[in-house]
């Protein structure tokens, strides 16, 4: 029986088609299950068999050994892990919740195995013989099992599964609770939430924005099944306990001691050194928007005595921004087709690195509008698929991101294999057939464009340190530099073409998008820098925290006041629908874009002063950054490219706050 079930299962197969491609058209939701079972079965035998090597621990028979294992899980995961995000049927979130526990389990079991640890350890103990790039990935792994806590007595390891299965659970739960939060707003409002901008910035009755911000800020924090309150307190809980059985006083300490910041002092004294001239500027920006108010006032449109709120925010400065800068979104998006935009950022990229991309067909994919790409570098060679899932689907989370389905690795062969990497979004509104996008979803395409760049350009042996993963710190330099080449004319010029006319975008057009990219920079910058420092105030609590007695609402508002945001203006994300912290990676890392916005500002002002297409300094980006994922550090990385360290007033120049 089970020899037959393995037989039919695809994850057991070899993927023998050209790129070994997910065969998703064989894919059914009942391989999931078994196939995990299967892999972390075949992953344990491996660990077993480096455990129990008679031969004297070194790099290659311990941490390469490791490195090459768990191929199955590998295969099931990214492809499990990918579509619970991007084609979430019921069926397939059911899997995950059976499978999370299970892998969690799993990853415990190894990251606890004492007998491992000490060969990892005297692998590590003799560094000084590796290379570099096997230096970091054994750092990496060293870590890995210190902070899993291996060397925890045996009654505390016991207590540290069952927090890291409960905290696995529990932000589960925050998850599918927004996510029942979400379908309650679209009920309620009329669109989803991926669209609460755009409405927001465009529907003129007042109490019908008021209502929306409404429903949208307390998502979450309603008081019914879904309320995440409670959760929230769990997992903070948890954390915090976590971090202490560590020896961390805080659980943002723990979690950054092997980030580039490394600890929350020092991320706390960067953000607020962001925080002030952002106030500033956003309480210049009230006094614009409320001009435009005062004119509704006086016409009868609003009433008498009114001030802006903050379900006036996005309206109004819309309403500045054409008057401004002479800026309508209405004139600019017949030039930004989605698939121009698209072209764009290949343009830019093969202009930059000397790769060439093209499509390639035939690949079984798993929606329709999925679409697959072949990119190549400059002397033929394949560098990896890439895929875009670009539309909005009901079944799709909110936002942009790029994930892996295969990392690359050089396999125990000699072979590299080239990673397979999707772009997946929600662009363009729900109602455009043409798919024409806004300023700042171009800025998304090349974003997450700039995140599979680093995917695809990595030229590393071990798949641990290749392409992406590197410090959550470091990692948004990347998307975030790509996205300056959006609005660079000699770039415009190949992609921006007006979908009716087919005409270039106007001169004229294009100085108006540059000049308006750091308008409203006061508010970007506030909510953003607000999410970051209530993120860290929550990571920030320590064990002595009268946990039954915390109010989440209480505790945020004071954070707010703290910082010294001004009433018009929330967080970004509000604790109960803080998705990033509480069911994602980036819990005490939100603030990792503003710190990677500093290397991203002051690299592109270099390529500004030393020519934006020159061919040295892009060819020294990719061999310093882009092909060495985590096989160094980032500062030395940087300092590498740069001939020098960052200067932290880049960040404020880019974003117009000087
Ligand atoms: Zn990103």
């Amino acid at each position: 029986m089970a020899v037959t079930a393995c037989n039919r299962n695809p994850f057991l197969k070899e993927w023998n088609n050209p790129y070994g491609f997910p065969p998703f058209d064989k894919i059914k939701t009942s391989d999931y299950l078994p196939a995990i079972k299967e892999g972390i079965r075949q992953q344990s035998e491996e660990v077993k068999s480096i455990v129990g090597n008679p031969a004297a621990p070194d790099f290659n028979n311990t941490i390469g050994a490791y490195e090459l294992s768990g191929k199955t899980l590998d295969k099931v995961e990214g492809v499990l892990l990918n579509l619970v995000e991007s084609d979430a049927a019921p069926e397939i979130l059911k899997v995950l919740d059976e499978a999370t526990p299970l892998t969690t389990e799993h990853e415990d079991n190894i990251f606890m195995n004492k007998a491992f640890f000490e060969r990892v350890k005297a692998v590590w103990a003799d560094s000084a013989s590796l290379s570099r790039e096997q230096y970091m990935v054994a750092k990496k792994l060293y870590n890995k099992f210190v902070r899993n806590g291996v060397a925890l007595s045996d009654a505390d390891q016991a207590r540290m599964r069952d927090i890291n299965k409960k905290l696995a659970a529990l932000s589960q739960r925050f998850g599918n609770n927004l996510l029942n939060e979400n379908v309650a707003f679209q009920k309620e409002i009329g669109i989803p939430v991926s669209s609460y901008p755009s409405f927001m910035t465009t529907c003129a009755d007042r109490a019908k924005r008021e209502k929306a911000f409404k429903a949208y800020s307390s998502r979450g924090d309603n008081g019914n099944e879904n309320d995440n309150k409670k959760v929230v307190l769990d997992i903070m809980r948890l954390r915090t306990e976590k971090a202490a059985l560590l020896g961390y006083g805080c659980s943002a300490d723990f979690i950054l001691a092997d980030k580039m910041a490394h600890d929350s002092k020092t991320v706390d004294v960067f953000l607020s050194k962001i925080m002030g001239p952002a106030i500033a500027k956003a309480k210049e920006e009230v006094k614009d928007m409320q001009v435009f108010m005062d004119k509704d006032i006086a016409a009868g449109k609003v009433e008498a005595g009114a001030k802006i709120e903050p379900w006036d925010w996005f309206y109004y400065s819309e309403m500045v921004r054409k008057a401004k800068y002479d800026l309508d979104e209405n004139e600019i998006k017949p030039y930004f087709k989605l698939t121009n935009v698209r072209n764009g950022a290949f343009k830019a990229a093969e202009r930059l690195y000397g790769i060439h991309i093209e499509p390639v067909g035939g690949l079984p994919v798993y929606n329709p509008e999925v679409k697959t790409f072949k990119i190549m570098d400059a002397d033929g060679s394949l560098l990896g698929i890439f895929l875009t899932d670009y539309l909005p689907r009901p079944i799709k989370r909110g936002g942009a991101w790029m994930t892996n389905f295969r990392e690359q690795y050089v396999d125990a062969d000699g072979k590299d294999v080239r990673p397979i990497i999707v772009n997946v979004g929600s662009l363009g509104a729900p109602d455009d057939s043409l798919h024409l996008l806004t300023v700042d979803e171009v800025q998304t395409v090349f974003h997450e464009f700039g995140h599979a760049l680093h995917g695809f350009l990595t030229k590393c042996h071990y798949k641990d340190v290749s392409g992406t993963n590197v410090a959550r710190d470091f990692v948004e330099l990347f998307s975030q530099f790509n996205e300056n080449w959006a609005f660079q004319p000699e770039i415009l010029s190949t992609y921006a073409f007006n979908y009716k006319t087919g005409a270039v975008i106007p001169d004229s057009l294009v100085a108006k998008i540059n000049k308006s990219l750091t308008f409203n920079q006061g508010f970007a910058t506030t909510e953003l820098c607000a999410a970051s420092i209530l993120d860290m105030k929550w990571h920030e609590l320590t064990p002595d925290t009268d946990w039954d007695h915390l109010d989440v609402e209480a505790f945020e508002k004071k954070a707010c006041d703290g910082m010294g945001l001004i009433e018009e203006i929330i967080p970004r994300y509000r604790t109960t629908y803080f998705n990033h912290i509480f069911n994602s990676d980036y819990s005490a890392g939100y603030y990792s874009y503003l710190w990677s916005e500093v290397l991203d500002r002051d690299a592109f002002e270099y390529f500004q002063k030393m020519g934006l297409f020159n061919p040295e300094v892009a060819k020294s980006f990719r061999k310093t950054f882009l092909e060495k994922g985590g096989g160094e550090e980032p500062m030395i990385l940087y300092r590498q490219f740069r001939g020098a360290d960052p200067d932290p007033a880049a960040l404020l120049r880019g974003r117009g706050l000087e």
